[in-house]
Parts: C-alpha cells; structure tokens; sequence
C-alpha cells in the first residue's frame, strides 16, 4: 500500500513538501483553511494594482530556491542593487545612493561619506563582506549567539552607521525594531545580498506559490478545509474522522506565537518619486518620532503593478515602532505616514491616493538560534512539520525546511513498506 501523508497548510511550506512527496510516490492531500493557496504570499487586486501582502521579494542569492523555483517562469525582474538612503531637512532633504554597499561597499559607501560613513566604518563593511561571502552556507546558521545589534557592535562600527544604514534595511527585514534577531541570520541575509539581486515577479509575489501548485493534481488540494489535529495518524476535517500514515503541520501551531507585525501602506502616484529602481531607507527611523521604515516603487519594477500612467507606492511601517509611537490605529497611522511623505516629497504626495493600508500581524516567526541548525522535522507528538518557524523567515528558510521534512517521512515512512 502506498503510505497516505496529510499535509495542512498550502503556503509555499505545505505546497513544495506535498509536490516533493507525490513526485517520491506518496499519497497526498494538502489541505488550506482558506479559499486559495499561498498563506502569507498574498497578491489582491485592487482598482488595476496588484497589492502584495506586505513588500515582498524574492533573492537571486537564494541558492536552494533557485533550484526549485524557475526565476524566468515568473519574469522576475530586479531592483538596482543598493539603496537610496534620506535624511531630511526643513531646508533641503539629502538623498544619497548607495550604488551596491554589499558587493562594492568601499565605492558605494565613500558617497556617504561624511554624514553616516566614517572611512573606519567603510573599511569595516569591506572587511565585514570578506568574512561572511567566505563562510560556506552550509556553515553560516553553525554558531553565534549575539544579537544582530550586538554583533556589528563586535565587528567596531560605530553607533551612528550602525543607526543610520544597517537599522532602516534589517529593522525593515526582520520586522523588528530592536535588531535582536540572532547574528546568524544577519550573517545569512548579508551574504544572500552580497551574491545576488531583489527581484520581483511580473504578476505579484502570489505568482509563486500559484506556479509552485502546479505540481499537486488539483484533486489533491482541499480548499477552504480547516484541519483539526487529532493525533499523529488521525485528523478531523469538516466533522470527518480521515487517518493517515503521517501528518505534516505546515503551519506555526506554537503556543508562543510570534509578536511581530507590520503595516505596510500602498498609495497610486501620477509619477515614480524616485530617480532610480531602488529601495529608499530612512535614516533617521531609529533617532527621532518617524515611521516610516523604507518606500519602494514596485512598479518602477514591474509596470505590471499599476494600471497605465500610475505608480504604486509601498510603504513599510513596523509594528513595534506604532507600539513605541503609541499609534494603534490605521487612521493614525495613515495621518502619520502622509505627514512624513509630504517632509520627504514635497507637495506632489498630496495627490497621492490611498489604495490600501494593511496590518499584518504575526508576518514572521521569532526564530532563535537553537532552531536554525537543527533541521528538525519530527519531534516528540509524532507530528512532522514544516515551514519558516521551523528554519527561518524567508522563502529560502521555508522551501530547506520543506525538503527536510520531505527527507525525514521518506526516512520513517517509506514507500516499500
Ligand atoms: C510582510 C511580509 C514580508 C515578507 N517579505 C519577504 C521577503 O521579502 N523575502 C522572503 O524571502 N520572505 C519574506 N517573507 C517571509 C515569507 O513570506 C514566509 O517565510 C513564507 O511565506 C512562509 O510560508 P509558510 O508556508 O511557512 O507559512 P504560511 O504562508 O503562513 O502558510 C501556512 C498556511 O497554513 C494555513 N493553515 C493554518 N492553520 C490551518 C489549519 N488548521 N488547517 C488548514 N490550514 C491551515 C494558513 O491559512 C496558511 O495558508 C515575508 C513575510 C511577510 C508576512
């Protein structure tokens, strides 16, 4: 008989470990709570703009993702490497573009310098990017307990570069305002940015795990199905008992869950506010009472992302600071935000339309270093599982956690029972 696996959770965890399967010969049904596949990979349409659930990227410098996903399937095309960094002024706001601080960090950080980049803070980020490109990615998540903010603390950058440049980008991607994530995924996300590119799918970041469940047999796929664990063989589904061989929660069922959330606010624009297909980060985020985190312009990217003659603009707000701020509110925060854009881009951004303002909560697990390492797909209730909480935050830590889980049943499971 040829083992029956259940898998509950068609985001790109559940997706990929359920395809894996069935490519092995398994039995599979996947099934989602929801009416789509995708969980937090999210794409809605709203009047001609594809909003994705939050800004959302996918990296070059993903290695195994590279090997599971075609890049040239979703047309993915990227940001120009670097960042444009603001500071504003009542008199004149300082833009500077930091043309590609992880590849060239010595040519692209000297054009800052004066006002966040000391030489000895560039020599650093030199001697920085040649110690962690060194280290094999089968070694990077090995050891390191320090905190983010800790560790480049350790490496001798000062407070002020510290602040002003490596706060806005990894606050912004680790969706935390505190830079207490673990230096190994630091370490992780430095290195993916010093070997490859952002890059965004023509048809919203959705694209993926649509193209990703191509795989499954649409019979296999049980929409709008939410699964209640009864035990390692046994789960409840619309009030029916079903068994299975084994069961995989590809989704994070912890007690604790993650505290971290975002709100991220979209407007439409006649025109780009930006001279170049870059990410804008703000900073000042840390030192004084602003919000806003970095903007981005997906459809500099991807003209696909606005109807004709429009941009859309994407703003990311972390939770946390709202929390620090006291704004709890989307009407505040919207205020806020238009406030500081106007500071930024002058009176054009009256005219700029709100499309959407999402709060998603829960958007990445808090991870720590004793999970990074471990690969763990089974333990002690019987359950398998899989998913970012158990890697990392990131299509690349979610897709490693998938095939280890995949090992792991063909391990316990196998076919030739
Ligand atoms: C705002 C934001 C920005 C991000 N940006 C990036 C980025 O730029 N680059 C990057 O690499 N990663 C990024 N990520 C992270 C990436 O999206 C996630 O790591 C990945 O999508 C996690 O996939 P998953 O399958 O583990 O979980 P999920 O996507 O959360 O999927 C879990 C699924 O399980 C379903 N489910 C839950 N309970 C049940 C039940 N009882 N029965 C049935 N179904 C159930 C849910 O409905 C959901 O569909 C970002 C995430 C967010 C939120």
């Amino acid at each position: 008989m040829v083992p029956k696996i259940a898998v509950i959770g068609a985001g790109i965890a559940g997706i990929h470990c359920s395809s894996e399967l069935i490519k092995q010969g398994y039995q599979v049904d996947l099934y989602e709570k929801s009416g789509k596949v995708g969980g937090r990979m999210k794409t809605d349409l709203i009047k001609g703009f594809q909003i994705d659930h939050g800004f959302h990227v996918l990296q070059t410098g993903y290695e195994f993702t590279q090997s599971v996903i075609n890049y040239d399937k979703l047309e993915a095309k990227a940001f120009e490497p670097g960042a444009l960094v603001i500071r504003s002024s009542t008199r004149r706001n300082k833009i500077w573009r930091l043309s590609d601080p992880f590849r060239r960090p010595f040519s692209s950080i000297k054009d800052a310098f004066g006002f966040f980049a000391s030489p000895f803070d560039m020599l650093k980020v030199l001697l920085m990017r040649r110690k962690i490109t060194r280290i094999p990615l089968s070694e990077i998540f090995d050891e390191g307990e320090l905190s983010t903010e800790q560790w480049l603390s350790e490496q001798g950058f000062s407070q002020g570069f510290i602040n002003r440049f490596f706060y806005p980008l990894f606050s912004g991607i680790f969706l935390e305002s505190e830079l207490r994530t673990n230096e190994r995924l630091f370490k992780f996300v430095f290195r993916t940015m010093s070997k490859g590119d952002m890059v965004l799918p023509k048809n919203g970041i959705e694209s993926i795990p649509l193209l990703l469940s191509k795989r499954i047999p649409k019979q296999n796929i049980k929409l709008n199905s939410e699964v209640e664990l009864v035990s390692q063989n046994l789960i409840k589904v619309n009030g029916a008992d079903i068994e299975y061989d084994g069961v995989v929660i590809a989704y994070d069922n912890r007690p604790i869950q993650s505290k971290k959330h975002v709100w991220t606010l979209y407007f439409s624009a006649d025109k780009s506010p930006f001279p170049s297909k870059h990410i804008m980060l703000n900073s000042e985020i840390r030192d004084f009472d602003n919000l806003i985190s970095y903007v981005s312009v997906p459809s500099d990217i991807q003209p696909s992302y606005s109807p004709a003659g429009k941009s859309l603009i994407c703003i990311t707000v972390l939770g946390e600071k709202c929390e620090q701020l006291g704004l709890h509110l989307e009407n505040e925060i919207l205020s806020k935000v238009k406030s500081e854009l106007l500071k930024w881009y002058g009176e054009d951004t009256k005219s700029w339309e709100s499309i959407a303002t999402q709060h998603i909560i829960k958007a990445l697990p808090e991870t720590d270093s004793s999970i990074f390492r471990k690969s763990i797909s089974k333990v002690d209730d019987g359950f398998f599982r899989c998913g970012d909480y158990m890697m990392h935050g990131s299509v690349e830590g979610t897709l490693i956690s998938a095939r280890n889980t995949v090992e792991e049943i063909v391990r316990s499971i196998p076919l030739s029972q």
